[in-house]
């Protein structure tokens, strides 16, 4: 068998009765910019994520900088204030705290969860912090009472960063009584990008939060700053949503649930098939809901001859994430600290092919060949 790690093509086949009259729908329109396929769209997300409002915008990146961006015009955040951030994140995570003019402050994972470690959050609050950035990696929901307890008690917002989790479902009710990755903390950042668990045919994101204040903001700084034509209240942006994106989105959106469902069955195949004792599987408590954006092992010994068996038998892996923000060239010297879980973390981590096209025969095939990688 030859199993790619994630084949787009594959992926979006089944949605092309639906994807192509979307498309043409738009060509034909006339409206190119914002209209009636935007806003259904993020009507249709607001719906999904039991949010007041959400604002569909270009990109995961550009919508975490706009909620950032959007507390500093409503005064509630300023230059050089501390957003708290697990150190294992991807990347755009950290790029958006500080091309907001914040300051992110790492903190190291649990080895268990792979999310923050919420443990570790109150120690590395000063009189400075003003949010923690939540980071639902691979799909599994960071949210607990103890990072609740403590954004109530130092009166920090909570944002999450829902690139990974669309359709994941916390144990714990959320700030405003919601259960969904994207509806838990005061607003979330969501990326469509094509490989995502709701993925578009380019780049797209979107912004959901309750607060009307801050939804205004980020209409207002996506748009140049303008809340109405020719009238700027911000120095702003231009992140819109592509409508093209919106309607393809919109076609999709019907299909995510039932996708996510397909890769917690295929997720499933592999806990109960993979023994390698070289191996170590991150276990989802079964009460929670993830969306398994990835399906993520530990390799303990020599990660890139596994890989190498695997990808001779056929089967592509990836690496979610080989190098943390922090010793990326573009961070050199920027967090001094030590962050050793992290990087241990980064050198066993690897994730198998979770699609959900994949076949039973395909995924068991997967965990058979992992478990010969001795
Ligand atoms: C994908 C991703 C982003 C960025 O989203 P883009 O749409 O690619 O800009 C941000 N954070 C995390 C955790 C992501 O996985």
């Amino acid at each position: 068998m030859n199993i790619p790690f994630l084949d787009l093509g594959r992926l979006n086949a089944p949605y092309m009765d639906e994807i192509k009259p979307a498309l043409l729908r738009v060509a034909s329109s006339g409206r190119y910019i914002g209209g009636e396929e935007v806003a259904g769209f993020e009507s249709r997300l607001a719906g999904y994520t039991g949010r007041r409002y959400a604002i569909g915008v270009s990109n995961g990146l550009d919508a975490l900088r706009l909620i950032l961006e959007g507390y500093k015009c409503l005064g509630l955040m300023a230059d050089n204030d501390e957003v708290i951030v697990p150190a294992n994140t991807y990347i755009a995570t950290i790029l958006a705290i500080e091309t907001a003019g914040l300051r992110p402050v790492l903190v190291e994972p649990s080895p268990v969860t792979l999310n923050i470690d919420s443990g570790r959050i109150e120690a590395a609050i000063t009189p400075r912090t003003r949010a923690i950035m939540t980071v639902h990696l691979y799909g599994r929901v960071a949210w607990d009472t103890t990072m609740s307890a403590i954004a109530d008690k130092y009166g920090l917002l909570v944002i999450e960063d829902n690139a990974q989790a669309i359709g994941s479902v916390s144990q714990l009710p959320g700030r405003s009584g919601s259960l969904m990755a994207g509806g838990l903390g005061d607003a979330a950042a969501f990326s469509f990008y094509p490989t995502k668990n709701l993925g578009a045919l380019g780049d797209a994101g979107a912004v959901a939060t309750d607060d009307e204040d801050l939804a205004r903001a980020v209409r207002a700084l996506a748009n140049y700053g303008s809340d109405r034509r020719y009238h700027n209240i911000y120095r702003g942006y231009n992140c819109r949503l592509d409508p093209m994106q919106a309607a393809v989105l919109s076609a999709k959106l019907p299909g995510l649930d039932r996708n996510n469902s397909r890769r917690r069955e295929i997720a499933a195949i592999y806990d109960s098939t993979i023994t390698n004792p070289i191996v170590r599987l991150h276990r989802v408590d079964p009460q929670s809901l993830t969306n398994y954006h990835q399906y993520v092992i530990s390799v303990e010994g020599d990660r890139e001859a596994f890989r190498s068996r695997l990808a001779e038998a056929g089967v592509a892996t990836d690496i979610h994430y080989a190098v943390p923000p922090h010793l990326q060239p573009c961070y050199k010297d920027k967090f001094p600290g030590e962050y050793p879980l992290t990087e241990k973390i980064a050198r066993e981590v690897v994730s198998l092919p979770i699609a959900p096209y994949l076949t039973d025969d395909e995924a068991g095939y997967v965990a058979s060949v992992i478990n010969t990688c001795l």
